[in-house]
């Protein structure tokens, strides 16, 4: 029953009005329970709770719809299958300090690429509407991240130690989302642990060393699992790929190359 999303326990953790306390409060009140007592347990004001006994409805329509697991929310799938790959490559997902139930996704984003840093923060809101992005400044990278207690519903992969240490698959409902979306799955994948690059390679010709360049995607993780993910993924747009060697996977047949440049082409 969806009820036991709305754990008393966790209330405690948040300030007033916050969207779980509202939306807590609106599922007690139209189930019988007292002003008194819904105030009691969520802190939320008794002048405030009347007005919301009194027109539910409206109350409801105020409270954002928090997460496509727990609240029925509706789930960007476009923007989702992005964040999955961004969360696959350089993302995190840990125990917020302080906050019980509480966790913050982190998308680590090279400086070198502003325009990946702006599209993560843009797709983090997508996916979890209504929440606050913010960036953390590290060494050569910015961080960013977001709170909300609902982030390992939408990624189940999270768990304790490196991605790498522990079995890394996904589980039905996000296969269904990677399946219909790979080209954004693969463009998060990319994006985060990939780069295009430009191969030179050196041919004899009549005699003469001579120097050919041409492009070429390598997408690099310690996770077997992931990188299966992601040549999975290529084969379901049949793009031809070689393991370049234990971590990398190179993609860099010219058509190939092609058809990731139609979705994915140079960081930015
Ligand atoms: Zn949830």
């Amino acid at each position: 029953m969806r009820e036991t999303a709305f754990v008393i326990g966790g209330c405690n953790a948040f300030p007033m009005h916050d969207p779980e306390s509202k939306r807590l409060a609106l599922h007690l009140l139209t189930t019988g329970f007292t002003v008194d007592s819904v105030a009691r347990r969520t802190g939320i004001p008794r002048s405030t709770l009347w007005r919301w006994k009194q027109n539910p409805e409206r109350a409801a329509a105020l409270v954002p719809r928090l997460c496509p697991r727990c609240h029925d929310r509706a789930l960007d799938p476009t923007a989702y299958a992005y964040l999955l790959g961004l969360y696959l490559g350089d993302g995190s997902i840990a125990n917020a300090p302080g906050n019980k139930g509480v966790f913050r996704l982190e998308i680590a984003c090279d400086d070198g690429w502003p325009g990946l840093i702006d599209a993560a923060a843009t797709t983090i809101l997508a996916v979890m509407p209504g929440s606050k992005v913010g960036r953390r400044q590290c060494p050569g990278c910015t961080s960013v991240n977001c709170y909300s207690k609902h982030w390992p519903c939408l990624f189940p992969q999270h768990g304790p130690g490196m991605k790498h240490t522990r079995k890394i698959e996904l589980v039905s409902w996000q296969q269904e989302i990677v399946d219909e979306f790979t080209k954004e799955f693969v463009r998060g994948l990319i994006h985060s642990d990939g780069c295009r690059g430009i191969n030179k390679v050196r041919r004899e010709v009549a005699g003469e060393d001579r120097w050919y360049e041409y492009p070429r995607y390598f997408f690099t993780n310690t996770s077997v699992d992931i990188r299966r993910l992601y040549t999975d993924a290529l084969d379901r747009l049949g793009i031809e790929w070689k393991q370049a060697n234990a971590r990398n996977i190179s993609v860099a047949k010219r058509e190939a190359v092609a058809r990731l440049d139609e979705f994915v082409g140079p960081k930015y």
